[in-house]
């Protein structure tokens, strides 16, 4: 599983792998073709796609948001889980790899579901923000630049509803935040951010040490 999942028990995940997770075909060749890619690393595991997929189904989510969609295998998990109605507003700045993205989102039949904004991230939420739509949301993913989180974590706090939930990827930066002292750069980043988020007062949260490190956090 390259540098993710490296925290976990190899035969336990196997085990999950093979006696637990159910990975869509489409899901499958989406991974496989990725898999391919330079930036193969910034694709989520399946057993963590099927964890957002329970995430969005257990908030009844409607409405939801992604920031970094990559070649989108977490955006197509989050909308096969949604119902017919419902909305990802995924947010990234690169035509290139959401490409790969809209070729799959098309063939599953989703694509009516994503709303794909290219731009900084951090201006497509002020945008939303601006427009009104504070706690219109039940459920957003952050995966993008790690300098990025907190910001992207304030402003989700105030897209997302009361009850709703912020899902945080790589947390735990393949340990890295574990050392000592933290390394400058992302680790140093997302340590401080796990610190805030600890002693956030409006979040119920826990960082789970599954894959590289997701932090679940709702809000209150
Ligand atoms: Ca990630």
């Amino acid at each position: 599983m390259g540098r993710y999942n490296e925290l976990i028990n190899p035969q336990a995940l196997q085990y999950v792998l093979e006696n637990s997770v159910r990975e869509r075909p489409l899901l499958a060749r989406l991974r496989e073709e990725t898999s391919r890619h330079a930036n193969a690393r910034f694709q989520i595991p399946p057993e963590q796609g099927q964890l957002l997929q329970i995430l969005v189904k257990m908030l009844g989510a409607k409405r939801t948001i992604e920031i970094g969609v990559f070649t989108g295998y977490s955006a197509l998990a989050v909308a096969l889980a949604l119902p017919p109605d419902g909305q990802v507003i995924a947010c990234d700045v690169s035509e290139e790899y959401t490409s790969v993205a809209r070729r799959y989102w098309l063939e599953a039949g989703v694509a009516g579901r994503i709303d794909l904004r290219i731009a900084p991230a951090s201006e497509t939420l002020a945008g939303l923000i601006a427009d009104g739509q504070a706690g219109q949301f039940d459920f957003a993913f952050i995966d993008a630049d790690k300098a990025g989180y907190p910001g992207y974590y304030e402003q989700c706090m105030q897209l997302v509803r009361n009850g709703g939930a912020i899902a945080l990827d790589n947390m735990l930066q393949s340990g890295k935040v574990t050392e000592d002292p933290v390394p400058d750069g992302d680790a140093a980043v997302l340590h401080h951010l796990n610190q805030y988020i600890l002693r956030d007062e409006r979040v119920d949260a826990l960082l789970l040490p599954f894959a590289d490190g997701l932090t679940i956090a709702v809000k209150r």
